[in-house]
């Protein structure tokens, strides 16, 4: 029987690889975006911490400090926002950008 040694894995368990679950497309409606400021990792420099690495179910974020998040296969599920203690990562709305730039007239239109 093979060791779970072999898969170079310390532990016996399925891990996640990037691109699984397929490239994310556009139909995501918020994405991570992560301040450094508040980061662990980054403001130590070293792979301490690594919570939103280790719990991303779609292994898209890099065990860097800071680490990165690859918005190509994110599916914007927020565990990483959830697991982060200290509030380094915040889930912005895709179409914030769209948000900004409304007019003032296609916000108080009353959509007759
Ligand atoms: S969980 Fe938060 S503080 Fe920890 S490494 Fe990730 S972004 Fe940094
Ligand atoms: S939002 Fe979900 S998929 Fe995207 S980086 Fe965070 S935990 Fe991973």
């Amino acid at each position: 029987m093979a060791g779970t040694r072999e898969c170079n894995q310390d532990t016996a368990m399925s891990w996640p690889c990037v691109g699984e679950a397929g490239k994310t497309g556009d139909w995501r409606t918020a994405r991570p975006v992560l301040d450094p400021a508040k980061c662990i990792a980054a403001q130590k420099n070293k792979l301490v911490c690594m919570q939103c690495w280790a719990f991303c179910p779609d292994s898209v974020v890099s065990r860097t400090a800071p680490p990165q998040i690859d918005l190509v296969y994110c599916k914007g599920c927020g565990i990483c926002v959830a697991v982060c203690p200290t509030n380094a990562i915040e889930m912005r709305p895709e179409n914030e950008n769209e948000t900004e730039n409304k007019t003032v007239a296609e916000d108080t239109c009353c959509g007759c």
